[in-house]
């Protein structure tokens, strides 16, 4: 049976000992956001993510959602109780907004808790999760009376939301999609069209579900600039609020996929639903991107949790897996063999996982802490600087993340060796559900357009600047330290090689859209690994001053745990971003050189 425990020891360091996360109950409207306050909210979110998702989270691989004649679809046992514990206790509402009923926690609470959700149970913390980016889509542009009458129900979890993007004939490219919008008489909108692929399109956990859908006006332009956002609820709020008369849109079937086979995935139809805009006509890309980029970090999250618990399992079989002896001899003479934790290629795989998600975690919650302060700094300034970082760190967050996430899962699996691809170990499962992460909210291959086609050039590299100034601060700081410098000359090195190929990828892809189109994924895990670094210097020092100083939060071998895997991660890991230099400077000519028909 897997196991897995909130790795609670870990996130207080990344929040207080790295990031300063007391720094957040300065902001303005987060002054109850003090450390004790966070630290004993993750405590209660640890133990439902612990004793209540956890232990579902085979069961709902097993039994999958299974959609009835009538088009209702049953999600799986203990799913409906395990999601009302959870809207009861408030985890719906952590980070909204009080004047809607929420808690007024932070985001980098909320991004915690993401993590801790996905390892528990990726399906079952879908559901709630579409519906945080529905709360967002909502709050940013929905009119104050569509504000009033949705937002305390999704906030309290009573209705859920989804995102209806996608369509058969497209995905990506949101451009091209079909399903129309034209008004009504009484200021409301029939949406007509079919959307497939909607997680948490139809489901038993809530009385309501508040599907947010893109669609073209009668009157819109071509492509993606004609795109509106409609709010289109399965039934029909009444005047008190309450769920009223049954709306057209209906689901067709549910997919029979990969992983995640306790989140509905839905075919949804909707003939002629009665919806509402969201926004500005026309300008529905904007509003869905503000429900993305929260997604997005969402999904990164998903690649974190799925990394940790695959990560947790696989070294608890390390050390309990009894095969051959040690290579420098008999480490357990009292045993038939040695626990494999002592021959180094199942090290490194362990220390991969450890060093990414701990790694991780910290690029992860540094960004959720930006976007507090994005939001709630009382200096215009800041906040915009926070706000270009956020965007800048997005796709990363989710490109890497997610790859990584998936890697570790296949690396756990290979530390079972034949036990990892048998489905009662259930360590399979962590790389099927994990693996989706890369697919949706925009590929990964979208996030590293995303990173060299807008994010780049923004402001002549305002938004790269965000980044590499503490960077650079950072090394200036330190460089003379005789105890950082293992770590921090691998960072400067390997900061330096991302300065050029930054400017490389500016300059030819100015020139040749391909060329930036070419370089784009090695340039964003190039990126990643820098980011990575960056964090692992920043834990590495830490961790140095803790053990000079008398005030510890942790235990020694803790901190030296952390300087250990600082290691691994600068000589092991890091010079991978090396590789991905060479081959973004390789340029399109040898992707792009083939004929389509000499593939
Ligand atoms: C389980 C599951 C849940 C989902 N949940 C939702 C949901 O809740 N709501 C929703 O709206 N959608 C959802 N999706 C859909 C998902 O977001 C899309 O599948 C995804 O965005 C990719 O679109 P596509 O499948 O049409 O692939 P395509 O767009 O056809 O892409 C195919 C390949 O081409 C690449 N590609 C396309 N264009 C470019 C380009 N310009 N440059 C480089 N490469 C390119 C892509 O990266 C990809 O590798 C879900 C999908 C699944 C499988």
């Amino acid at each position: 049976m897997p196991v897995y425990s909130a790795p609670l020891e870990n996130i207080r360091f990344v929040l207080h000992d790295v990031l300063d996360v007391a720094q957040i109950s300065n902001l303005k409207g987060l002054e109850e956001a003090t450390p004790d306050m966070m630290d004993s909210i993750l405590e209660e979110g640890a133990k439902i993510c612990e004793e209540v998702f956890f232990p579902l989270n085979q069961v709902g691989d097993t039994q999958g959602c299974t959609r009835n004649d009538d088009g209702s679809v049953t999600t799986p046992e203990g799913f409906k109780e395990a999601y009302e514990t959870f809207a009861e206790g408030g985890w719906t509402a952590l980070a909204c907004d009080p004047e809607y009923g929420g808690m007024g926690m932070p985001m980098v609470l909320n991004t915690v808790m993401k993590e801790l959700i996905c390892s528990a149970n990726m399906s079952l913390g879908m559901y709630p999760g579409l519906s945080y980016g529905a709360y967002e889509a909502l709050y940013k542009f929905g009119t104050d009376e569509l504000k009033d009458l949705y937002l305390p129900k999704i906030v309290d979890g009573t209705w859920s939301g989804t995102m209806c993007l996608t369509e058969p004939h497209c995905g990506t490219d949101l451009g091209l999609i079909k399903t129309k919008a034209t008004p009504n008489e009484d200021g409301s909108y029939a949406v007509t069209g079919t959307k497939i692929f909607i997680s948490a399109g139809e489901h038993d956990l809530t009385e309501n579900i508040v599907h947010l859908v893109l669609a073209k006006l009668p009157d819109a332009p071509e492509g993606a600039k004609g795109i509106s956002l409609f709010i289109v609820p399965k039934f029909v709020p009444d005047a008190q609020g309450n769920p009223g008369e049954r709306n057209a849109v209906s689901c067709g079937s549910i997919e029979h996929k990969m992983g995640i086979h306790g989140n509905s995935t839905c075919v949804m139809n909707f003939d002629g639903a009665q919806g509402w805009l969201v926004g500005q006509a026309h300008k529905g890309l904007r509003a869905m991107f503000a429900m993305m980029n929260d997604a997005r970090l969402g999904v990164g999250m998903q690649g974190l949790g799925i990394g940790e618990v695959a990560y947790q399992n696989a070294l608890a079989y390390a050390k309990d897996r009894l095969q051959m002896r040690a290579l420098d001899g008999v480490k357990e003479p009292d045993k038939v063999a040695d626990p494999i934790i002592v021959h180094p290629d199942v090290r490194r795989m362990l220390l991969t996982g450890k060093a990414f998600t701990e790694g991780a975690r910290a690029l992860a919650y540094w960004t959720g802490m930006k976007i507090d302060i994005a939001r709630h700094h009382e200096d215009e300034a800041v906040r915009a600087e926070a706000d270009d970082l956020v965007a800048l760190l997005t796709p990363i967050v989710k490109a890497y993340l997610t790859d990584m996430g998936t890697e570790t899962a296949n690396l756990a699996i290979q530390t079972y060796g034949g036990h990892g691809y048998i489905h009662e170990w259930g360590v399979e499962q962590y790389a099927r559900d994990g693996r989706i992460a890369q697919i949706y909210e925009g590929t990964n291959g979208i996030q590293a357009l995303d990173l060299v086609g807008r994010k780049m050039g923004v402001g002549f590299g305002r938004l790269l600047r965000r980044f590499f100034h503490p960077v650079m601060t950072f090394i200036e700081a330190e460089q003379a330290s005789p105890a950082m410098a293992e770590f921090v000359f691998p960072l400067a090195k390997a900061f330096a090689k991302l300065q050029q190929s930054t400017a490389m990828v500016a300059q030819k892809g100015l020139k040749d859209p391909n060329e930036a189109g070419a370089a784009s994924v090695d340039y964003l895990r190039q990126f990643a690994l820098v980011a990575m670094a960056f964090m692992w210097c920043k834990m590495a020092k830490a961790a140095q001053e803790k053990l000079q100083s008398d005030e510890k939060n942790h235990s020694d071998e803790f901190y030296e745990s952390k300087l250990e895997t600082a290691r691994f991660f600068m000589t092991r890991m890091l010079p991978e971003a090396d590789a991905r230099f060479k081959m973004v400077l390789a340029g399109a000519a040898p992707l792009m050189d083939m004929d389509v028909a000499n593939f």
